[in-house]
């Protein structure tokens, strides 16, 4: 059904109102951002998926494409009709772009009478501004933020990069095969978090985007455009399509004291099962929007003149990550299947007060094995004896 396009006068619009927009002012607002300093990270098509990398405007967005995706395999197909946020997630999320998978702590260097000097590099700060971010994955920077940024211990790194940031979210209603976040409730609706949160319309006579007001900043974006003012129609509208995604989603989790039913079934013989089939390739942890753990390293030069201590995102599917003088605690893939779901899944509610999955499916599509994160639950809770 078309929702119409109706340019009017320019009103003031502020936190909280709706807008209609067309294309080429979506493209306005993004060569505006730019203007203001912001570099725009957003969806592209790049090495056959759709990936965030910093782009120029709206023709470097993943125009006329889609996503498909089930438990280990993932490809693109086109889409004849030209949506600029026609896909679901791909393998990246934000978490490269605020805890960065690697970064230099600090380097020594050895001087000529024996001593060495110590460069500490500050922490890199950016104006960035997001485009296309789904609500699971605002959820996931809302709980990355959680860890890294309001817990007695703020990394200043992170800190840094989290500073200036102007978010333009995307509503969903193209959820994938391999998503559950209605299940999580993290979505497919944004709710807060954002700048801009947009709602794409396509059908065969028009392109149009809700677009909502969710900050001053927002608003200040959206004033220097004459656009229309979205009816109780059009929001109705967007509102409907989100909830159709909900209906339509791939996957769910009960997540109905999911936190007990796990703990209670460390034993469960599931965990050994699905270990035999896990390769233990650490993709799951990579591309999880989530997963913060890290490894910190000493690298020195050849010449011995230099030592390097660098940060890089680890994995607790890695053997060595749980190592301590005299070996590595988690010895099995069992312990470390188990390690990672039921810390998602059930511990993490006790460190940080809230689940840390989002559902956004990526574990499940990115798995050579196709280990599905949603089955395995179910698996447990199914035998789950009390
Ligand atoms: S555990 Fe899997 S589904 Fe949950 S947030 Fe991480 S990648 Fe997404
Ligand atoms: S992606 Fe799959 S195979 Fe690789 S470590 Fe995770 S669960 Fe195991």
């Amino acid at each position: 059904m078309p929702i119409g396009y109706q340019e009017r006068p320019l009103v003031p619009l502020d936190v909280g109102d709706r807008a209609i927009l067309r294309p080429d002012q979506l493209s306005g607002i993004l060569a505006a951002l730019r203007g203001r300093g912001y570099t725009l990270l957003g969806p592209t098509v790049r090495d056959a998926a759709i990936i965030y990398a910093e782009i120029a405007g709206a023709d470097d967005l993943p125009v006329g494409w889609t996503d498909v995706q089930s438990p280990g395999s993932y490809r693109l197909a086109a889409r004849p009709d030209g949506a600029f946020f026609g896909y679901s997630v791909g393998p990246h999320s934000w978490k490269a772009t605020f805890h960065r998978p690697e970064i230099t702590l600090w380097q020594a260097e050895r001087q000529g009478d024996g001593g060495f000097t110590i460069h500490e590099p500050a922490p890199e700060t950016s104006r960035v501004a997001l485009i296309g971010v789904r609500a699971c994955e605002l959820a996931a920077i809302r709980i990355q933020d959680r860890v890294l940024l309001d817990g007695p211990f703020a990394d200043p790194h992170y800190a840094a990069r989290r500073r200036d940031v102007f978010v333009v979210a995307v509503n969903c209603t193209e959820p994938g095969d391999t998503c559950f976040c209605a299940s999580m409730g993290t979505g497919p609706g944004v709710e807060s978090g954002f700048d801009l949160a947009l709602t794409e319309f396509v059908t065969d006579t028009e392109h149009l985007f809700l677009a909502e007001i969710g900050s001053g900043a927002g608003a200040e974006v959206l004033a220097e455009w004459p656009v229309d003012r979205a009816t109780h129609g059009q929001i109705a509208a967007a509102a409907a399509r989100t909830q159709a995604a909900a209906q339509r989603m791939g996957r769910s989790v009960d997540t109905r004291d999911v936190k007990e039913v796990l703990a209670r079934n460390l034993e469960n013989p599931r965990w050994e099962e699905t270990a035999a089939r896990c390769l233990g390739c650490t993709n799951c942890t990579q591309v999880c929007p989530t997963c913060f753990c890290t490894a910190v390293h000493d690298l020195t030069d050849l010449s011995g003149r230099t030592a390097t201590r660098v940060r890089q995102w680890d994995s607790c599917f890695d053997r060595s990550f749980s190592y301590v003088h005299g070996g590595s605690v988690r010895r099995s893939g069992m312990s470390r299947y188990r390690q990672w779901l039921t810390h998602k899944m059930s511990f993490w509610a006790d460190e940080f007060g809230s689940l840390g999955c989002v559902g956004c499916g990526r574990c499940i599509t990115w798995c050579p094995k196709g280990i599905d994160i949603t089955a395995e639950i179910a698996a447990i809770r199914a035998a789950d004896p009390s």
